[in-house]
Protein backbone atom coordinates (compact mmCIF):
# COMPACT_ATOMS: atom_id res chain seq x y z
CA UNK A 1 0.00 0.00 0.00
CA UNK A 2 3.19 2.08 -0.09
CA UNK A 3 3.25 3.19 3.38
CA UNK A 4 4.61 1.94 6.42
CA UNK A 5 1.83 0.29 9.33
CA UNK A 6 2.68 0.83 12.77
CA UNK A 7 1.46 -1.04 15.65
CA UNK A 8 1.01 0.55 19.34
CA UNK A 9 -0.20 -2.07 21.73
CA UNK A 10 -0.18 -1.59 25.51
CA UNK A 11 -0.82 -5.09 27.80
CA UNK A 12 0.84 -6.87 30.74
CA UNK A 13 1.70 -10.20 28.55
CA UNK A 14 3.75 -10.03 25.87
CA UNK A 15 2.05 -9.27 22.29
CA UNK A 16 4.62 -9.85 19.89
CA UNK A 17 3.15 -12.91 18.36
CA UNK A 18 -0.45 -10.72 18.08
CA UNK A 19 1.46 -7.96 16.28
CA UNK A 20 3.02 -10.32 14.09
CA UNK A 21 -0.78 -11.80 13.02
CA UNK A 22 -1.72 -8.01 13.07
CA UNK A 23 1.00 -7.40 10.37
CA UNK A 24 0.44 -10.78 8.50
CA UNK A 25 -3.76 -9.68 7.88
CA UNK A 26 -2.24 -6.22 6.45
CA UNK A 27 0.30 -8.21 4.43
CA UNK A 28 -2.84 -10.29 3.09
CA UNK A 29 -4.60 -7.24 2.23
CA UNK A 30 -1.72 -6.01 0.31
CA UNK A 31 -1.28 -8.75 -1.70
CA UNK A 32 -5.36 -8.15 -2.27
CA UNK A 33 -5.39 -4.73 -3.16
CA UNK A 34 -2.54 -3.77 -4.28
CA UNK A 35 -2.31 -1.79 -7.66
CA UNK A 36 1.56 -1.79 -8.15
CA UNK A 37 1.55 -5.69 -7.34
CA UNK A 38 0.68 -7.62 -10.56
CA UNK A 39 0.01 -10.90 -8.57
CA UNK A 40 -2.29 -8.77 -6.60
CA UNK A 41 -6.36 -9.92 -6.91
CA UNK A 42 -7.12 -6.24 -8.15
CA UNK A 43 -4.64 -6.61 -10.63
CA UNK A 44 -5.91 -10.08 -11.81
CA UNK A 45 -9.83 -8.26 -11.95
CA UNK A 46 -7.93 -5.80 -13.96
CA UNK A 47 -7.08 -7.73 -16.76
CA UNK A 48 -10.23 -9.88 -16.90
CA UNK A 49 -11.84 -9.17 -20.44
CA UNK A 50 -14.67 -6.49 -20.05
CA UNK A 51 -17.69 -8.16 -19.52
CA UNK A 52 -16.33 -11.01 -17.95
CA UNK A 53 -17.13 -11.64 -13.99
CA UNK A 54 -14.60 -12.42 -11.66
CA UNK A 55 -15.31 -14.30 -8.56
CA UNK A 56 -13.35 -12.31 -5.62
CA UNK A 57 -12.43 -12.84 -2.20
CA UNK A 58 -15.03 -11.59 0.53
CA UNK A 59 -12.14 -8.47 1.33
CA UNK A 60 -12.39 -7.32 -2.20
CA UNK A 61 -15.91 -7.88 -2.52
CA UNK A 62 -16.30 -5.90 0.24
CA UNK A 63 -14.43 -2.80 -0.13
CA UNK A 64 -15.55 -2.53 -3.86
CA UNK A 65 -18.84 -3.13 -1.97
CA UNK A 66 -18.26 0.21 0.22
CA UNK A 67 -16.19 2.37 -2.49
CA UNK A 68 -19.41 1.84 -5.09
CA UNK A 69 -21.80 3.21 -2.07
CA UNK A 70 -19.58 6.27 -1.54
CA UNK A 71 -19.10 6.97 -5.32
CA UNK A 72 -23.22 6.97 -5.52
CA UNK A 73 -22.95 8.99 -3.10
CA UNK A 74 -20.76 11.77 -3.97
CA UNK A 75 -21.83 11.40 -7.81
CA UNK A 76 -18.33 9.93 -8.68
CA UNK A 77 -16.17 12.76 -6.75
CA UNK A 78 -14.73 9.32 -4.74
CA UNK A 79 -14.26 6.56 -7.29
CA UNK A 80 -12.15 3.83 -7.59
CA UNK A 81 -12.37 3.03 -11.26
CA UNK A 82 -10.50 6.41 -11.80
CA UNK A 83 -7.49 4.00 -12.00
CA UNK A 84 -6.31 4.90 -15.99
CA UNK A 85 -6.56 8.29 -14.22
CA UNK A 86 -4.59 7.80 -11.17
CA UNK A 87 -1.77 5.92 -13.38
CA UNK A 88 -1.63 8.74 -16.03
CA UNK A 89 -0.83 11.34 -13.45
CA UNK A 90 1.18 9.41 -11.41
CA UNK A 91 3.48 9.64 -14.23
CA UNK A 92 2.66 13.59 -15.08
CA UNK A 93 4.06 13.89 -11.58
CA UNK A 94 7.30 12.08 -12.21
CA UNK A 95 7.63 14.18 -15.59
CA UNK A 96 6.54 17.51 -13.74
CA UNK A 97 4.11 18.00 -16.83
CA UNK A 98 0.80 18.02 -17.68
CA UNK A 99 -0.67 14.64 -19.58
CA UNK A 100 -1.60 15.12 -23.49
CA UNK A 101 -5.23 15.60 -24.18
CA UNK A 102 -5.18 12.77 -26.04
CA UNK A 103 -4.08 10.66 -22.62
CA UNK A 104 -6.24 12.20 -20.92
CA UNK A 105 -9.32 11.35 -23.14
CA UNK A 106 -8.55 8.15 -23.70
CA UNK A 107 -7.87 7.59 -20.10
CA UNK A 108 -11.30 9.28 -18.79
CA UNK A 109 -13.26 6.79 -21.74
CA UNK A 110 -12.14 4.01 -19.17
CA UNK A 111 -13.48 5.67 -15.86
CA UNK A 112 -16.45 5.35 -14.44
CA UNK A 113 -17.74 3.98 -11.29
CA UNK A 114 -21.20 2.62 -13.54
CA UNK A 115 -18.85 0.68 -15.50
CA UNK A 116 -18.12 -1.21 -12.41
CA UNK A 117 -20.76 -4.04 -11.72
CA UNK A 118 -20.47 -6.07 -8.41
CA UNK A 119 -22.83 -9.40 -7.95
CA UNK A 120 -23.57 -9.69 -4.51
CA UNK A 121 -25.51 -13.41 -4.62
CA UNK A 122 -22.55 -14.81 -6.76
CA UNK A 123 -19.57 -11.92 -4.58
CA UNK A 124 -18.47 -11.24 -8.67
CA UNK A 125 -16.40 -8.82 -9.89
CA UNK A 126 -17.34 -6.95 -13.42
CA UNK A 127 -15.53 -4.67 -15.57
CA UNK A 128 -17.51 -3.24 -17.97
CA UNK A 129 -15.77 -1.44 -20.68
CA UNK A 130 -11.88 -2.16 -22.24
CA UNK A 131 -8.93 -0.69 -20.28
CA UNK A 132 -10.09 -0.43 -16.78
CA UNK A 133 -8.79 -0.41 -13.92
CA UNK A 134 -9.31 0.37 -10.12
CA UNK A 135 -7.09 2.04 -7.51
CA UNK A 136 -8.26 1.75 -3.68
CA UNK A 137 -5.35 3.98 -2.61
CA UNK A 138 -8.46 6.13 -1.53
CA UNK A 139 -9.43 3.63 1.06
CA UNK A 140 -7.17 0.46 1.68
CA UNK A 141 -5.09 1.35 4.21
CA UNK A 142 -8.40 2.33 6.35
CA UNK A 143 -9.47 -0.84 5.34
CA UNK A 144 -6.19 -2.41 6.55
CA UNK A 145 -6.31 -0.27 9.77
CA UNK A 146 -9.65 -1.53 10.64
CA UNK A 147 -8.63 -5.54 9.98
CA UNK A 148 -5.35 -5.03 11.98
CA UNK A 149 -7.25 -3.80 14.70
CA UNK A 150 -9.62 -6.38 14.89
CA UNK A 151 -7.38 -9.09 14.67
CA UNK A 152 -5.22 -7.79 18.01
CA UNK A 153 -8.89 -6.97 19.98
CA UNK A 154 -9.82 -10.60 18.62
CA UNK A 155 -6.82 -12.32 20.24
CA UNK A 156 -7.03 -10.32 23.63
CA UNK A 157 -4.71 -7.29 22.83
CA UNK A 158 -8.01 -4.54 22.57
CA UNK A 159 -5.86 -1.54 23.93
CA UNK A 160 -4.13 -0.77 20.33
CA UNK A 161 -3.83 1.65 17.79
CA UNK A 162 -3.01 1.33 14.15
CA UNK A 163 -1.26 3.77 12.05
CA UNK A 164 -0.74 4.32 8.29
CA UNK A 165 0.49 7.96 7.69
CA UNK A 166 -2.72 9.60 7.31
CA UNK A 167 -4.99 7.01 8.87
CA UNK A 168 -5.24 5.74 12.19
CA UNK A 169 -7.36 2.89 13.84
CA UNK A 170 -7.56 3.18 17.74
CA UNK A 171 -9.29 0.84 20.41
CA UNK A 172 -9.53 0.53 24.47
CA UNK A 173 -7.44 3.67 25.50
CA UNK A 174 -4.05 3.51 26.79
CA UNK A 175 -3.39 2.02 30.65
CA UNK A 176 -5.02 5.54 33.08
CA UNK A 177 -6.18 7.31 30.21
CA UNK A 178 -9.04 8.34 28.55
CA UNK A 179 -8.51 8.15 25.07
CA UNK A 180 -5.60 8.21 22.54
CA UNK A 181 -4.65 12.24 22.33
CA UNK A 182 -4.36 12.33 18.24
CA UNK A 183 -2.76 16.10 17.32
CA UNK A 184 -3.86 17.30 14.01
CA UNK A 185 -0.83 19.63 12.53
CA UNK A 186 -2.04 20.44 8.96
CA UNK A 187 0.01 20.87 6.30
CA UNK A 188 2.82 19.42 8.62
CA UNK A 189 3.34 22.72 10.45
CA UNK A 190 4.17 22.85 13.52
CA UNK A 191 3.80 26.34 14.03
CA UNK A 192 0.01 26.08 12.83
CA UNK A 193 -2.80 26.21 15.21
CA UNK A 194 -3.08 22.10 16.15
CA UNK A 195 -6.29 20.54 17.07
CA UNK A 196 -5.84 17.82 19.46
CA UNK A 197 -8.93 15.00 19.74
CA UNK A 198 -8.92 12.62 22.67
CA UNK A 199 -11.08 9.16 20.65
CA UNK A 200 -11.46 5.61 21.90
CA UNK A 201 -13.03 3.28 19.38
CA UNK A 202 -12.57 5.72 16.75
CA UNK A 203 -10.75 6.59 13.88
CA UNK A 204 -8.96 9.49 11.95
CA UNK A 205 -7.55 10.17 8.60
CA UNK A 206 -6.60 13.12 6.84
CA UNK A 207 -6.67 13.76 3.37
CA UNK A 208 -4.32 16.44 2.33
CA UNK A 209 -1.44 17.45 0.05
CA UNK A 210 1.21 17.82 2.57
CA UNK A 211 2.97 15.45 1.40
CA UNK A 212 2.36 14.50 -1.98
CA UNK A 213 2.06 17.35 -4.68
CA UNK A 214 3.10 18.35 -7.83
CA UNK A 215 4.25 21.98 -8.98
CA UNK A 216 3.56 22.29 -12.50
CA UNK A 217 3.68 25.41 -14.34
CA UNK A 218 3.38 27.39 -11.17
CA UNK A 219 0.27 25.71 -10.20
CA UNK A 220 0.44 23.10 -6.92
CA UNK A 221 -1.31 19.84 -7.77
CA UNK A 222 -2.47 17.21 -4.88
CA UNK A 223 -2.11 13.12 -5.72
CA UNK A 224 -5.98 13.13 -5.58
CA UNK A 225 -7.54 12.99 -8.73
CA UNK A 226 -10.77 15.35 -10.09
CA UNK A 227 -13.08 13.61 -11.52
CA UNK A 228 -14.15 16.84 -13.24
CA UNK A 229 -10.66 17.67 -14.88
CA UNK A 230 -8.97 14.21 -14.84
CA UNK A 231 -5.96 15.87 -13.09
CA UNK A 232 -5.12 16.35 -9.55
CA UNK A 233 -6.67 18.89 -7.17
CA UNK A 234 -5.75 22.57 -7.15
CA UNK A 235 -7.66 23.26 -3.90
CA UNK A 236 -5.19 23.54 -0.93
CA UNK A 237 -7.20 22.13 1.98
CA UNK A 238 -6.23 19.23 4.28
CA UNK A 239 -9.52 17.35 5.17
CA UNK A 240 -9.88 15.14 8.55
CA UNK A 241 -12.42 12.96 9.07
CA UNK A 242 -13.17 11.38 12.71
CA UNK A 243 -16.05 7.92 12.32
CA UNK A 244 -16.16 4.52 14.09
CA UNK A 245 -14.34 2.79 11.48
CA UNK A 246 -11.29 3.71 9.45
CA UNK A 247 -12.67 2.20 6.10
CA UNK A 248 -15.05 5.04 6.25
CA UNK A 249 -12.79 8.13 7.99
CA UNK A 250 -10.69 7.05 4.95
CA UNK A 251 -12.94 7.39 2.37
CA UNK A 252 -14.78 9.94 3.29
CA UNK A 253 -11.18 11.63 3.90
CA UNK A 254 -10.64 11.97 0.15
CA UNK A 255 -14.07 11.84 -0.80
CA UNK A 256 -14.85 15.37 1.13
CA UNK A 257 -10.96 16.78 -0.65
CA UNK A 258 -12.91 16.58 -3.64
CA UNK A 259 -16.29 17.86 -2.78
CA UNK A 260 -17.07 21.87 -1.91
CA UNK A 261 -17.22 22.30 1.56
CA UNK A 262 -21.43 22.35 1.12
CA UNK A 263 -21.08 19.04 -0.25
CA UNK A 264 -18.38 17.31 1.85
CA UNK A 265 -20.53 18.38 5.17
CA UNK A 266 -23.92 17.73 3.69
CA UNK A 267 -22.19 14.10 3.08
CA UNK A 268 -20.67 13.24 6.09
CA UNK A 269 -24.51 14.88 7.93
CA UNK A 270 -26.36 11.84 6.25
CA UNK A 271 -23.75 9.33 6.99
CA UNK A 272 -25.59 6.42 8.97
CA UNK A 273 -23.01 6.32 11.91
CA UNK A 274 -21.54 9.80 13.62
CA UNK A 275 -19.18 11.28 11.58
CA UNK A 276 -17.13 14.62 12.03
CA UNK A 277 -15.49 16.50 9.82
CA UNK A 278 -12.65 18.79 10.56
CA UNK A 279 -11.26 21.41 6.96
CA UNK A 280 -8.09 23.35 7.07
CA UNK A 281 -7.25 25.46 4.44
CA UNK A 282 -3.74 26.53 3.55
CA UNK A 283 -4.45 30.30 3.42
CA UNK A 284 -7.80 31.08 4.64
CA UNK A 285 -7.26 34.95 4.38
CA UNK A 286 -5.61 34.64 0.89
CA UNK A 287 -9.00 32.65 -0.50
CA UNK A 288 -11.33 35.26 1.31
CA UNK A 289 -10.08 37.87 -0.24
CA UNK A 290 -9.39 37.14 -3.71
CA UNK A 291 -12.12 37.89 -6.19
P1 LIG B 1 -5.96 9.45 0.39
O1 LIG B 1 -4.53 9.75 0.66
O2 LIG B 1 -6.60 8.45 1.29
O3 LIG B 1 -6.82 10.69 0.23
O4 LIG B 1 -6.02 8.73 -1.02
C1 LIG B 1 -5.44 9.27 -2.17
C2 LIG B 1 -5.28 8.16 -3.18
O5 LIG B 1 -6.59 7.73 -3.62
C3 LIG B 1 -4.57 8.57 -4.44
O6 LIG B 1 -3.16 8.41 -4.30
C4 LIG B 1 -5.15 7.59 -5.45
O7 LIG B 1 -4.55 6.31 -5.29
C5 LIG B 1 -6.59 7.47 -5.00
N1 LIG B 1 -7.49 8.50 -5.59
C6 LIG B 1 -7.14 9.67 -6.20
N2 LIG B 1 -8.23 10.39 -6.54
C7 LIG B 1 -9.31 9.66 -6.12
C8 LIG B 1 -10.73 9.89 -6.19
N3 LIG B 1 -11.24 11.01 -6.73
N4 LIG B 1 -11.53 8.92 -5.68
C9 LIG B 1 -11.00 7.79 -5.13
N5 LIG B 1 -9.69 7.54 -5.03
C10 LIG B 1 -8.84 8.46 -5.52
MG1 LIG C 1 -8.56 8.27 1.93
Amino acid sequence: MGTLFRLVVYSQAPADSAARAAFDRIAELDRTFSDYNEASELSRLCRQPAGAPLPVSADLFAILQISQDLAAKTHGAFDVTLGPLTRLWRESRRARALPTADALASARRAAGFAHLHLDPARQTATLLRPGMALDLGGIAKGYAADAALNRLTQLGFPAAMVSASGDLALGDPPPGKRGWTIELAPFGDATATRTTLVLVHAAVSTSGDAEQFVEIGGVRFSHIIDPATGLGLTQSVAVTVVARRATVADALATACSVLDPVAAQRLTDASPEPVRLIVHRRDPVALLTSP
